[in-house]
């Protein structure tokens, strides 16, 4: 171990600011490590509550419980991004925060995230901003073909994002979007979808995970599969990228960041997250260094884990259209069968339609009987 690190280990509180599954994911690897939470969460029924050491349930601009955050906690991190900038910034002061708020500010809101990508010449999606009517009309006709307008802040999954063709009449689209400001971005026709979970250190050493190739349904993740099907060329493109991303945004913790594969073989950032993100939950059954532990040692100020891929794998997301009703979950049997599938579930209580309820990893030797496997118990539960 480095001594020149800042090391806040052992018997560090990491405070984690949001209490959805990636919170708990964080906390059950902290467990593991020895390491204590604090979730500061909205609301008690969050999948990290029942795995953290203590919690603060209390709205994120709550100034009374953003003091008794600080004080309970060494250092701190966030599970998702759109947390009010001062809260990020009066937390960051008081204990540290990692990422940073700089950071995370970058990637909460689109118009940030693409200026951020377009400054630093990181291969990125036509766009432009779009405050009126008249900016979609001059946009439209710039970009002369199809493209995809999508709010500039906090959306999500598909959320806030209207597919045009590009003969659509500007005055109805805007008035009908309800948003102050967004991004209109070009159409990709991509090939693949890619992403690459990187990490960087509190010294700045930074690595990367092997890039998981992902299919999306209902514009939420469906499968990640990994290592993806691309050349090795394609791969070290991917990873150089992310790399560049978590050295121009002087990160601290893991990110992942989202592509396009062209079929000409050039590679688009579309999103980056600044936090442990879906994509890279394979890494908790397939990787040495799970997305979550590596997020812990970065943000503890430890050296980082090898995120070397142990084995081929699946992970297949659970959502909640695969609940035989709101409580009762689909026939987990066939998946214990399967001697080398992996259940995680996170807590939630209520199934609702695209709820991410869990996922599973399915390892073993080959791709196609990884997902093979997922598919039929996916076939099977949908049915
Ligand atoms: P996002 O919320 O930006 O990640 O978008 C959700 C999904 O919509 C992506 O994973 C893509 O499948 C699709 N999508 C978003 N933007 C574009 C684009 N510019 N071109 C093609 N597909 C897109």
């Amino acid at each position: 171990m480095s001594s020149s690190l800042p090391i806040h280990a052992p018997h560090c509180v990491v405070g984690v600011i949001g209490g959805g599954q990636l919170g708990r994911m964080i906390a059950l690897a902290a467990r593991q490590m020895g390491v204590r939470t604090v979730i500061w969460t909205g609301g008690l029924e969050a999948p990290a509550v029942e795995c953290a050491d203590e919690v603060i349930d209390k709205p994120f601009d709550d100034s009374l419980a953003l003091k008794d955050f600080c004080s309970r906690v060494t250092v701190a991190t966030v599970e998702f991004e759109n947390i009010p900038r001062e809260t990020l910034e009066t937390v960051a002061k008081c204990t540290g925060l990692y990422p940073s708020p700089y950071a995370i500010c970058i990637c909460q809101n689109r118009e940030r995230e693409k200026n951020f990508l377009r400054e630093n010449n990181i291969p990125h999606t036509w766009f432009a901003v779009i405050s009126s009517a008249a900016d979609l009309a001059a946009a439209m006709k710039e970009l002369n073909g199809p493209g995809v307008l999508k709010t500039a802040d906090f959306g999500y999954d598909g959320k806030g994002q209207v597919k045009l063709e590009g003969d659509e009449d500007p005055e109805k689209i805007w008035a009908a979007f309800e948003a102050p400001r967004a991004v209109l971005e070009a159409w990709v026709p991509f090939e693949k979808e890619l992403s690459v979970m990187a990490a960087r250190g509190a010294d700045g050493v930074t690595v990367t995970y092997d890039p998981a190739e992902n299919r999306h349904r209902h514009h939420i993740l469906d499968v990640s599969i990994v290592p993806a099907r691309v050349s090795p060329a394609v791969a070290l493109e991917a990873a150089a990228i992310a790399r560049r991303v978590a050295e121009a945004l002087d990160y601290r913790g893991i990110l992942g960041v989202e592509f396009f594969l062209k079929s000409d073989g050039s590679l688009l950032v579309n999103e980056i997250a600044p936090r442990p993100h879906n994509s890279g939950h394979h890494t908790l059954d397939a990787c040495v260094t799970s997305q979550f532990a590596q997020q812990l040692r970065a943000v503890i100020g430890l050296p980082l884990g090898s995120t070397r891929l142990l084995t081929p794998v699946v992970m297949l997301n659970l959502l909640g259209d695969m609940w035989q009703d709101e409580t009762t979950p689909p026939d987990w049997l066939p998946l214990f069968e399967d001697g080398e599938a992996h259940l995680h579930l996170y807590g939630k209580r209520h199934a609702r339609g695209r709820r991410k309820m869990g996922h599973a990893n399915f390892i073993g030797a080959t791709t196609e009987s990884n997902l093979a496997r997922a598919k039929a118990l996916k076939a099977l539960w949908l049915a």
